[in-house]
């Protein structure tokens, strides 16, 4: 861990901070931490059993009073004003979650008395922590690291269980591990290419055939785990999903059967549904963000413009398209306007209104090379094929739970830059005229999972993330 530090914060001071949210609640919990935290809090605390915590040697707990105190030099229930009876923890570093001297109270949950004891620990010298300074200080005294402290903010976060699994999962460190095997393998094959590419003609230490298995392998890895924070994105994030096709296809209707309330105004007038509308559903643990859009049609006139224009947006930023046909009509060419612009996307087709007689022929959308469904809206007919194509749209090998990784933006972007430096080396070694090459983006690539997790890192991602910490984190 390099000691880069960040402006804001210092590692000198003791901190404290409410580590519970401020309300009526029956425990409220403050957290201090650093060199002075122990002599501050036997400053205010009056244990029951007469013991000077400041002797205490290791983790303990007691019971007591927080006292305010009066003339008197040492805090004593004779002479100075009971504030509250809590519990006081005190670890000593580094078995602490900031690896200092750390004494964390639980009092009573209400804000006035919380406000109180605060007080009184900053009148004994103590500074008001900043958003995530506890973390950042488990961070640079070497406890977490990068991934780890994410993984913090997340669990603090997390809005379903499952994001609180994983999240816990990625606190335990597994990530970190499977990314620091990587690591290691990375600079064992990084000195083997150095070698060869020194020492080409010396076959018996080394082996082409070697080489580019283990470059083969750890393009592998790093391309699993390129695809699990992907899958945890969209776990946490929902999948952007436009339903999109010509007026009266159904759209409505499956948008409203898909939500199972009655949302949207369903109607026979063409182009009804002008605004875009958001709502976020479950399929199969997708949470899936769906946009009911305008009917997607050539603009005809003003109104419809505009719509589409925010359709157009929306298109470029979705996640999944699902177009559908109106199987009781031939296709026309507003249907094939919107199949050619979409060609490229991730598309379902969902052929519509399969309990009319069919007029669109099989053929016709043939060409398509995009996974269909016929259902019937109305009738709420092959919604479950559906939901399946949804899920197989999205995970297309199914979704394992087991690689799953949170990474925020710019972690995600070095993992994508290792991947790219890895699978440059791997087209450098197979092309034998840019094998100096080779040694070079092994390199990058191990830069770039430094900086994944923290090892090297900037301010300006430090602020990033410890700024949507909350206080007391
Ligand atoms: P939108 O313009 O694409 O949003 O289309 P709507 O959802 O408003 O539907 C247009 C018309 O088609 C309404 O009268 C719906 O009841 C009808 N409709 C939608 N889906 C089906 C279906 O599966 N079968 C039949 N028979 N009618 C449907």
């Amino acid at each position: 861990m390099n000691e880069s530090k960040l402006k804001k914060y210092n590692s000198i001071d003791t901190i404290v901070a409410l580590a519970t949210f401020p309300s009526a609640s029956a425990l409220g919990v403050i957290r201090i931490s650093g060199k002075a935290a122990i002599k501050i809090a036997s400053k205010i605390f009056k244990p029951a059993n007469k013991k000077d915590i400041r002797k205490v040697k290791g983790n303990s707990l007691f019971y007591g009073w927080i006292v305010e105190r009066t003339k008197a030099k040492k805090p004593k229930l004779k002479t100075g004003l009971v504030v509250d009876e809590v519990m006081l923890s005190l670890m000593r570093k580094p078995r602490s979650y900031t690896k200092e001297d750390v004494v964390e109270i639980s009092a009573h949950g209400g804000v006035l008395v919380l406000n109180k004891i605060l007080e009184l620990i900053i009148e004994q010298g103590a500074r008001q922590a900043q958003r995530g300074e506890f973390t950042y200080r488990a961070l640079v005294n070497g406890r977490i690291n990068l991934i780890q402290a994410e993984a913090v903010r997340d669990i603090v976060e997390a809005r379903s269980d499952q994001g609180l699994r994983l999240a816990q999962q990625q606190l335990k460190g597994e990530l970190s591990k499977e990314i620091d095997l990587v690591k290691q393998d990375l600079k064992e094959l990084f000195s083997q290419v150095e070698a060869y590419i020194n020492f080409p003609e010396d076959e018996l230490k080394i082996s082409t055939g070697l080489i580019k298995k283990q470059i083969n392998q750890l393009k592998n890895k790093l391309d699993k785990l390129l695809i699990g924070s992907k899958d945890a994105k969209i776990l946490k994030e929902g999948l952007r999903c436009i339903i999109c096709g010509k007026t009266n296809a159904g759209k409505s209707t499956l948008f409203n059967c898909l939500l199972r309330e009655e949302r949207v105004i369903v109607s026979r007038i063409h182009g009804t549904t002008r605004d875009v509308i958001e709502e976020t559903i479950n399929i199969r643990g997708v949470p899936l963000r769906i946009y009911d859009t305008a009917g997607l049609i050539e603009p005809r006139d003003l109104v419809t413009k505009k719509a589409i224009a925010k359709t157009n947006q929306s298109f470029d930023s979705a996640d999944l398209i699902i177009l559908m046909l109106d199987g009781s009509r031939s296709l026309d060419k507003d249907d094939l306007f919107l199949l050619n612009k979409i060609k490229d996307k991730n598309v379902i087709i969902v052929i519509n209104k399969r309990d009319l007689k069919q007029k669109l022929k099989a053929e016709t959308i043939a060409n398509f090379k995009k996974p269909k469904v016929f259902l019937s809206a109305l009738k709420k007919k092959g919604i479950k094929d559906l939901e399946k194509a949804v899920f197989n749209s999205v995970y297309k090998n199914g979704l394992n739970r087991e690689n799953i990784i949170f990474l925020n933006h710019y972690q995600e972007q070095f993992l994508k830059k290792a991947v790219e430096s890895i699978t440059e080396a791997k087209d450098c070694f197979e092309s034998d005229d840019a094998i100096d090459l080779v040694g070079c983006s092994l390199k990058e690539c191990l830069d770039s999972l430094a900086e994944l997790t923290g090892e090297v890192y900037s301010e300006e991602i430090l602020e990033n993330i410890f700024s949507k910490f909350c206080i007391g984190k």
